[in-house]
């Protein structure tokens, strides 16, 4: 049995994330009957690959509960073998229909990357490692005359969601076969919307 499918999936985060902008919260999934149910198994219907940041709370601004969401996240959700190999294992072994990207505005990580490339210098420590991370889609930005943070963080979300597909062939392979799709959303911090920037598969959009 899937979990879901991607239009399905797409449709619960969005309206989730419409109830959390209007204070109007359902908190669903947290009951104890539900906690005891879930201890067997989990089927998530959609992973999140977010930033770390902590005004970004996944299952918050989506108003999800327990075995609803695989979350990963990461300073400037930056990807590595761990992120990939977390998100793969969501994809192939719980057979999750959706991958969410999810940015922010007012983002440390991009802003922090920035200002090291305005300077000409790298942050010290495993810093330096988020930054030459988000680096390449700065730099692509700034070839295509991006200028503003914004359109950055944007870039930024659109170019982490074609890094999972072009890395991993088994993410690659399911959005082809139209059992996944990967969804690149922006944040914003004062009113809590979540803005689609772009997705690949269908999720029932346009
Ligand atoms: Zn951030």
């Amino acid at each position: 049995m899937p979990n879901s499918d991607p239009v399905t999936a797409w449709k619960a985060l969005k309206e989730g994330n419409e109830r959390f902008v209007a204070g109007k919260p359902e908190h669903p999934s947290q009951s104890i009957e539900h906690r005891a149910r879930l201890a067997a198994t989990q089927k998530p219907i959609a992973v999140v690959f977010g930033c770390a940041d902590s005004r970004v709370a996944a299952e918050i601004i989506f108003d999800q509960g327990l075995g609803d969401m695989f979350v990963v996240r990461t300073a400037g959700h930056v990807t590595d073998s761990a992120v990939l190999g977390s998100v793969e294992y969501a994809v192939t072994v719980l057979n999750v229909p959706l991958v969410v990207v999810l940015g922010h505005d007012s983002c440390g990580a991009i802003q922090v990357t920035l200002t090291a490339l305005d300077d000409g210098v790298v942050p010290g420590g495993y810093v330096r490692d988020v930054v030459e991370r988000v680096t390449p889609s700065i730099l692509s930005g700034r070839r295509e005359g991006l200028t503003r943070v914004d359109e950055f963080e944007t870039r930024h979300v659109t170019e982490t969601a074609t890094q999972l597909i072009a890395r991993s062939t088994a993410i690659a392979e399911r959005v082809t076969a139209g059992t996944l799709a990967i969804v690149g959303v922006t944040y914003q911090l004062a009113d809590g919307r979540v803005t689609l920037r772009g997705y690949l598969g269908d999720i029932g959009e346009g």
